[in-house]
């Protein structure tokens, strides 16, 4: 049953300022529940710091111990209780259901499963709630998905985007046609798929146009448990709004209007190991509260705009460097690009664009500028070059954003 938004406050607020050592401190002169907005946030560093301080239970109630992604910083070290895994299934199970899925389903894992990743774990606990065949090919190689979907006849896939664009590029050097195979949804993880108008991104165009199937993004937190996951319609991942609350803030603290693009800051409900109060995630989007086409009356999350420290100010507008990518992405002819963002001051970034290909530099200036209201530097540069600044000698990931602000 549905729990009041009032009740699941105050028994998150009690349950932390009793039991964790980190909320005991912070409310420690807080003799009754105070309004959620009154609370002060906490961000990633003050999670790091404290970490183990934010546990309400006793070690041997902990039953899995994970890691958060570490996209920023060393990754913390994130603990569950037997319910609390319950509680990640159940909403699993919910996000799942949004994108339609049932026990009729046969659905191909491509996540990985181990390296103290919750996702996979919590994808797998869900599909088993949700009552379908599921088959964990993993995410390590394409071929064995390829294998797995001529042998198996998966009706569904749930994998990172650009996993499936690799395992799309296998299918084209294989001769095997995914657009008449047996998938006919993906549930895309981690990344975005669409863009702020909910039309898909680059990278969501070509998974369609390779697959043929229904795309359905999801956005999930480690440290909240949880995950929002789209409906059919296409229109922000939807929130289960009795295990997590959400808010929108700017960097003041304020809770931003609807569609307005800020901090997405969760409160989680019915939490037993690690319950989070206010939590800054560092991901920024925008909450929409009007009925969505599908008929659910929940809050829905749009796509992940940006990091919030990667937000550039130039000339006295602020913008995501995901915005500028949106648009290099599908500039004609620009085979490779980078975003190189300096400090040039307290006010201002300075934003240098090297691409390969394409059109003239004012040209693609002048493309910047009608697109996304700004017109960096743009710099024709050798593959070799960019390539460089994509992947320095450390890095896991390639880039087209680099900070060196
Ligand atoms: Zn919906």
């Amino acid at each position: 049953m549905k729990q009041p938004f009032d009740q699941a406050w105050a028994d998150t607020f009690r349950y932390a300022a009793e039991g964790s050592p980190f909320y005991r401190e912070q409310f420690k002169n807080q003799h009754s529940v105070p309004p959620l907005q009154k609370v002060p946030t906490v961000d990633k560093t003050t999670l790091s710091e404290r970490n183990l301080d934010f546990l309400c239970v006793p070690r041997d109630e902990i039953v899995e111990v994970v890691t958060t992604s570490g996209t920023t910083g060393k990754p913390l070290l994130w603990m569950l209780t037997e319910a609390d895994v319950e509680r990640l299934a159940e909403n699993e199970r919910l996000s799942f259901d949004c994108a339609g899925l049932n026990a009729q389903d046969t659905v191909l894992l491509a996540v990985g499963m181990d390296r103290c990743f919750m996702a996979g774990l919590a994808y797998w606990l869900g599909l088993r709630k949700v009552g379908c065949g599921i088959v964990r090919a993993g995410a390590s190689s394409p071929a064995l998905v390829l294998e797995m979907i001529e042998r198996v006849h998966p009706t569904a896939i749930v994998a990172v985007p650009s996993f499936l664009r690799l395992i799309a590029e296998k299918a084209a050097e294989t001769g095997v046609d995914l657009i008449s195979g047996p998938v006919h949804t993906a549930i895309c993880i981690g990344e975005p798929v669409r863009n702020r108008s909910f039309c898909l991104n680059p990278s969501g165009f070509a998974i369609d146009k390779a697959w043929g199937t229904r795309l359905f993004s999801t956005y999930g937190v480690t440290e909240f448990a949880n995950s929002l996951c789209e409906c059919v319609a296409g229109a922000g991942g939807h929130l289960h709004d009795n295990q997590l609350h959400i808010e929108i803030l700017d960097e003041a603290g304020n809770s931003l209007p609807e569609g307005e693009v800020g901090e997405v800051t969760g409160t989680t409900f019915g939490v037993e190991a690690m319950p989070l109060i206010r939590y800054r995630t560092g991901d920024c989007a925008a909450l929409y509260h009007s009925r969505c086409k599908c008929g659910r009356t929940t809050l829905r999350l749009g796509p992940i705009i940006g990091r919030k420290n990667q937000k550039l100010k130039f000339r006295g507008t602020s913008l995501f460097p995901s915005t500028l990518q949106a648009v290099l992405e599908e500039a004609e002819g620009v085979e490779n690009f980078v975003i190189v963002a300096r400090s040039d001051s307290d006010l201002s970034d300075s934003i240098e664009v090297l691409v390969h290909g394409g059109a003239s530099a004012a040209a693609l200036r002048e493309l910047l500028q009608a697109r996304s209201k700004v017109s960096p530097n743009i710099r024709h540069a050798s593959p070799a070059e960019i390539e460089a600044l994509q992947m320095p000698p450390q890095a896991r990931k390639r880039r087209t954003f680099v900070d060196l602000r």
